[in-house]
This record gives C-alpha cells, structure tokens and sequence, in this order.
C-alpha cells in the first residue's frame, strides 16, 4: 500500500439539459452539471471526486493543468498534505495571467477551489477503498443514517407574480410519501407571494418542518419585514436571505430583529469562511459544501468546527459525500437532497449504485470508498469534455 502511486488523473465535464427551468430568486437551473476527477493508482484503484461550480472549464482547467500533473507519481496516502501543497496554489502567481491589473479579480480561485475539492473527495474515496471499509466506516461511524430534507419548491417562471401554489402542494406531496418530514422550497422575491406559498404549505401540512431558502434574493428590509411572518408560520431555517453585498453585521440584525434561526455557508471557499460564521454566532446551521469549498479535508474541518459550538451541520447538495463525516457527528446534521429526478438527473441517473432515501434518512452504502457505482452508459453520454492527465 504504502508504495502506491497516482497513475493518471482524468477529469470530466457531465452536463445535461433540464427538461424545465428551475428558478430560484434570482436565477435558474437549466442544465445539471458538475466538474468528476477520476484518480487511477497504481495497483489499479479508482477514486471519484467531484466538483459544482462554474464556469466549469475553468474548474476542469484546474486539474488537468495544475492540480492533475503534481499529482502524478504521488502516494495518494498523503491527503492532508497534497491539500496544503495544492492550496498553496491560491496564493501563488499564475504567469498566464497577463492582460488587465493583476491585483483585482480573484484569481480563479473559487474555480480552483472546487478543483481541489473533486480531487480531494477522490483521494478519500481511494483512502477508503485501499482500507476496504466505506468512507463513513473509515472516518469512524458505526452507521451511516443522516436525516434528509427535500429541496424543491422552485418558482414555475423567470418572474411574474404566479405563486405556483398547485405545483407546490402536488411537488411536496410527493415528498411526504416518500417518508420525508422536512421539506425546503424557495423565496426570495416579492414577500406576499412568497408568505403566500409558505402559508399553503403550512395549512396542507401542519406537522412538516418547513425551510425556505432566498439564495440571497432580498434587501435588509424586505428580509427584516418577512422574517417574522416566517417566524408565525413555524418556519425551520431561513437561508441565504440577504443579496450578495450585505455582510456580518446585517445578518446580525436579521438574526435579532428578525429572530428566526439562520443558515448559511453554501457560497463560502473554505474552512477559514466557515468558521467566522461559526464564530458570528448568528448562523444556527453550517452549509459549506465539500463540492465547492476545497474538498473533504476543508469540509471536515469546517464541519467539525460547527459541531464543537454547537451549531447544525447542513451541508449544500451531496449527501453522497457529505454523509460519510455527517455519520461520525453526534450533534444536529441533515442532508440535503432533491427527489424530483427532473431537477437532479445526475443523482438520479448517474449511479447505478448510491445512498438510499427512505423514512426521512439518507442511509449510505457498506460498499467500500463512497459507495457509489457509476453507470459508464451515461457517464459517457452527458461528458461534454473529457481530459486524461498521465506520465509525460
Ligand atoms: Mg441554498
């Protein structure tokens, strides 16, 4: 084991095109995508990561130009080290950069922090399987068996003022029967409509744990108007309600004023993000995602971090991966998932092998590594770039 080596690392762009929009406040999804790293080692392991993120040849440049080439001929053993040596890359220079003031900008690095991401998770994958136990086994669970929430409840159009309330009751009804108590739909646009749907939703469901999520859609004062509102109708968690340029001192007053619980992180880089709003005292559940912020490693720290004060560990998107460290934490943790297979065909098609939802928990797979199986058909019929880095 211990002389393994990183033979090749080949990295992937899976993009397929959504039969609807999927609107949040602000923006759409039209297409599912994301950035998968596949580190071969040298006595023939195969570790899967992946990314979420864009623009996504930026991602995939990441690893097939920098991240991929120092891996080769490494002992894939070393993951904390291989994540420091490949963090150092935010803070070096970049000779390509040429045009424009250098100094502005953020150098690529949200897009080479989620290429770090998809070769990290890989590196834990392989960790894993070389060890023959499934990653949440390796980390130290004795089960895997996260509770789950659905996200939908996405707007049906770009604007206007339909409030969808039947796509909505008919979407969450069809959550409930598959056994789930915990449901999250969107805001974040005009508050009547939005108050409008969460009341529907509350009425046809007295019991559900209702979570709304504004992906940053509304000002202090909209947000500061709505929350109590929210509050009344037993809202769990409010997520991401300010728009991008407010900062800790605002959420503090919606936390206060506002006196709703508050969840956040899906947009931080890393651990040291993370952590301050751990530390502000004013986020309730931790949101960071190990897809997007520098991959395991960085996750786990963040996560852990969240645990020790006490506040609720609710990773964005993925509890495939996620899970795995979600099993070894006593305190509050949920993963996210999304059930509606026209929103999230990548998770529901990708793998022919993958966590099960059932009686509201997400249970992870004795299979060793992740514990997903990809099914090759359609890996290859949604890559839309494909890029193998080996021994030159
Ligand atoms: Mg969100």
């Amino acid at each position: 084991m211990s002389a393994t080596r990183v033979e090749s690392v080949e990295v992937r762009i899976l993009e397929v095109p959504l039969s609807r929009a999927f609107w949040m406040s602000q923006q759409a999804y039209m297409t599912a995508g994301q950035v998968t790293v596949s580190i071969t080692t040298s006595d023939g392991l195969v570790g899967f990561g992946q990314a979420h993120g864009n623009p996504m040849a930026e991602i995939a440049g990441h690893v097939r130009e920098r991240l991929g080439p120092a891996l080769i001929g490494r002992s894939p053993w070393e993951v904390r080290s291989l994540w420091q040596e490949m963090f150092g890359l935010s803070n070096a220079g970049r000779e390509e950069v040429t045009t424009g003031q250098p100094h502005f900008g953020t150098r690529g690095r949200y897009q080479l922090l989620a290429a770090i991401a998809a070769v990290d998770i890989a590196l834990w994958d392989l960790r894993a399987q070389a060890a023959e136990q499934p990653l949440w086994r390796f980390l130290g669970a004795s089960e895997a068996r996260i509770p789950a929430y659905a996200t939908g409840g996405y707007y049906p159009n770009g604007d206007g003022d339909d409030a969808g309330i039947d796509q909505l009751l008919s979407e969450v009804a069809s959550y409930v029967e598959l056994g789930l108590s915990a449901v999250k739909i969107k805001v974040g646009r005009d508050p009547a409509i939005d108050i409008t749907r969460v009341r529907a939703l509350r009425e046809a469901y007295p019991d559900l744990r209702i979570k709304v999520d504004a992906n940053g859609g509304w000002t202090l004062a909209e947000t500061l108007h709505i929350a109590p509102a929210l509050r009344e109708l037993g809202v769990f968690w409010l997520e991401e309600p300010l728009q991008w340029h407010y900062g800790p001192a605002h959420h503090h007053r919606v936390r206060t004023e506002g006196g709703i619980p508050l969840a956040a992180g899906e947009q931080e880089m890393h651990q040291w993000g993370a952590m301050e709003l751990v530390d502000s005292g004013d986020v309730s559940y931790l949101q960071t995602d190990a897809t997007r912020a520098g991959g395991l490693t960085a996750w786990m720290d963040a996560a852990n971090y969240a645990h020790m004060r006490g506040v609720g560990v609710a990773p964005h998107h993925d509890g495939h991966i996620h899970g795995h460290y979600l099993a070894t934490l006593s305190g509050e943790k949920y993963c996210e998932t999304f059930p509606n297979a026209d929103r999230d065909p990548l998770w529901h098609a990708l793998y022919t092998d993958k966590p099960t939802l059932a009686d509201g928990h997400l249970t992870l797979s004795d299979r060793p590594g992740l514990g997903i199986e990809l099914d090759q058909e359609r890996l290859s019929a949604w890559t839309v770039m494909s890029h193998l880095v080996t021994q030159s």
